[in-house]
């Protein structure tokens, strides 16, 4: 975020938080970019959901950070990694939130739909690159009728619409995934997706009436 900004917008914080944010800096995991969580909180101004299911939960510093800000959202989260999901787990106990966030362990591709709400305000995907599209026909089932499912990192750090620069094999594949995903959503005719280019590149989907 442009670091006058920073210094202008207010981003959930606690101890955990900070924590959280030093574990992440120091281990190198990925969490959420503040403009991207901004923008969740945005969202969550304007929608006031009540249920978020999240694909992805890493260390838990999104779920955290949204069920800080929302002290009524209740937030499910599914992560396949056992190392991501134990930190989550602690996380989340040591934030005293796990009355409103639940954990699963799981690949999300596969888990039980039932284990899950029927219904959620917003579906979150930011798990495995190559499972946007199986994730996205799997989960929409559970989208509220008003609800959004936001995607991130649809430009995955800048490869997607510009792939004369990658080397690897396995890289070009993830990355023709991404951008397959992208016309996905851009042609989907169930869904109106607006794409932004926050950070590595989000992009909300609302059903069409
Ligand atoms: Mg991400």
């Amino acid at each position: 975020m442009n670091e006058y900004f920073k210094t202008l917008n207010l981003l959930p914080t606690s101890r955990v938080i900070k924590e959280m944010r030093k574990y992440a800096e120091n281990n190198k995991v990925p969490i959420i970019n503040d403009e991207t969580l901004l923008f969740f909180l945005h969202l969550i101004d304007l929608m006031k959901p009540k249920k978020m299911l999240e694909i992805g939960t890493a260390i838990g510093f999104c779920a955290i950070s949204i069920a800080t800000y929302d002290g009524d959202i209740l937030i499910d989260s599914i992560e396949k990694n056992e190392t991501l999901f134990s930190l989550a787990v602690n996380n989340v106990r040591k934030a005293k939130l796990d009355d409103r966030i639940n954990l699963f362990l799981g690949d999300a591709a596969e888990l039980e739909l039932e284990k899950l709400n029927p219904e959620y305000d917003i579906i979150f995907i930011d798990g495995a690159k190559a499972q946007y599209v199986n994730y996205f026909e799997r989960y929409e089932k559970l989208l509220s009728e008003e609800g959004v499912i936001i995607s991130d990192n649809l430009l995955f750090h800048g490869f997607v619409n510009n792939k004369k620069i990658i080397e690897s094999r396995n890289l070009l594949h993830l990355v023709e995934k991404i951008e397959a995903y992208n016309s996905y959503l851009a042609r989907n005719r169930n869904f109106d997706t607006k794409f932004f280019g926050i950070d590595d590149g989000i992009a909300i989907s609302r059903r069409k009436k």
